[in-house]
């Protein structure tokens, strides 16, 4: 096990396999004695990797050959831009449950009408909207699974007849879902699935063919997809070493990955509602999984929690600026031992 407890929210920690395999091939790749970083990416050794990368996630979601993946760069941000630029004729609807939602919203409405169909910025994001109703008419409809920085995560998916995108960056490939209900799923790797760099697009072929309009080739998603996501130099590095991590969630297993991440949140926050210095941030019904955000009721003990967090070799535990207090992030690779490490330092807090 490593000897520091990693919490960060992104760049997040990675499964060592992903990290031994990444080094190695650093140093000698695909036993060519040459770097992955020092060989073209055109190389058959390295298409292969790329024609793997692109295949795994839909083998791990259960998806058919309606969909398929592409690797671009720009981070889930870009994406915020690229969606409307490709999609949006007339109106999207974004529903608003925090800021990478927010800056969803925001990036569309350079390029056409966006209709928010529910927000929860009445209470800084710390509940998930219910009970809203998505109009009909829209060119798609865009949501984020999983609320990174107010940690609240979407329980199911919401019904719609406009094609459904779904921001996932936090939470893919953490846990059991349907994942053919979705038109576009996109991640940036590094939360949960690789280093920064590459960003994953789950993308029904069905959508590439609805793109009516001219798009520069580097923001197009039909030239990505027919370049298989080589139509510039790809991030190499990147991807190759979220194709180390695919391989080991494909090893794990959806369904186990969900046992883990289930046992995980559920020590955390058992010991967040039972302890006598310790809130949560959010509502109940909305927590999120992955991101668990936190407070002291009196928040002049906050630095001593965190001094002792350190001494416990607990890293990545302070809250984002806009949230304050604590976020303790427990991607897939994070282990349980590192949760219960967390948990004793806050059983043994005293004022
Ligand atoms: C981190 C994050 C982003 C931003 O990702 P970049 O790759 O840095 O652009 C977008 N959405 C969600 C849900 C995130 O957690």
């Amino acid at each position: 096990m490593k000897k520091v407890h990693n919490f960060s929210a992104g760049p997040g920690i990675l499964p060592q396999s992903a990290l031994d395999n990444s080094i190695s091939a650093i140093q000698n790749f695909a036993g060519l004695d040459l770097s992955l970083l020092e060989i073209s990416h055109r190389s058959k050794e390295y298409v292969a990797v790329m024609d793997e990368a692109r295949k795994l996630p839909l083998e791990i979601l259960g998806l058919d050959d309606s969909y398929e993946c592409i690797y671009l760069q720009g981070g889930a941000s870009l994406q915020f831009c690229m969606i409307p630029f490709n999609f949006l004729n007339n109106r999207a609807g974004y529903l608003k449950t925090g800021t990478w939602a927010s800056n969803a919203v925001k990036e569309a409405g350079f390029f056409g009408e966006t209709v928010t169909v529910a927000s929860s910025e009445d209470k800084n994001f710390t509940y998930i909207p219910k009970d809203y109703v998505i109009p009909s008419g829209l060119d798609y409809f865009h949501y984020t699974s999983n609320n990174t920085i107010y940690g609240t995560q979407m329980k199911s998916i919401p019904e719609c007849d406009a094609p459904l995108i779904c921001d996932m960056s936090s939470d893919i490939f953490s846990k059991r879902i349907d994942a053919s209900k979705f038109d576009m799923i996109y991640a940036g790797a590094q939360k949960n699935m690789g280093p920064a760099g590459a960003t994953l697009v789950i993308i029904k072929k069905e959508m590439l063919e609805k793109i009516s309009k001219k798009v520069p080739s580097m923001l197009d998603y039909r030239v990505h997809s027919k370049k298989e996501s080589m139509f510039n130099t790809p991030p190499v590095f990147s991807v190759y070493c979220a194709l180390q991590v695919l391989k080991w969630i494909q090893s794990v297993g959806l369904e186990e990955m969900e046992r883990r991440n289930f046992a995980k949140q559920e020590l955390l926050y058992n010991e967040i509602d039972t302890n006598e210095f310790f809130v949560g941030n959010t509502a109940v019904e909305d927590r999120s999984w992955m991101n668990a955000t936190f407070v002291m009721k009196d928040d002049s003990m906050t630095d001593k929690f965190l001094s002792m967090c350190k001494d416990a070799n607990i890293s990545g535990i302070k809250g984002h600026r806009s949230a304050g207090g604590f976020r303790a992030s427990m991607y897939n690779a994070l282990p349980l031992e590192s949760v219960q490490a967390l948990v004793d330092v806050m059983k043994n807090f005293k004022p």
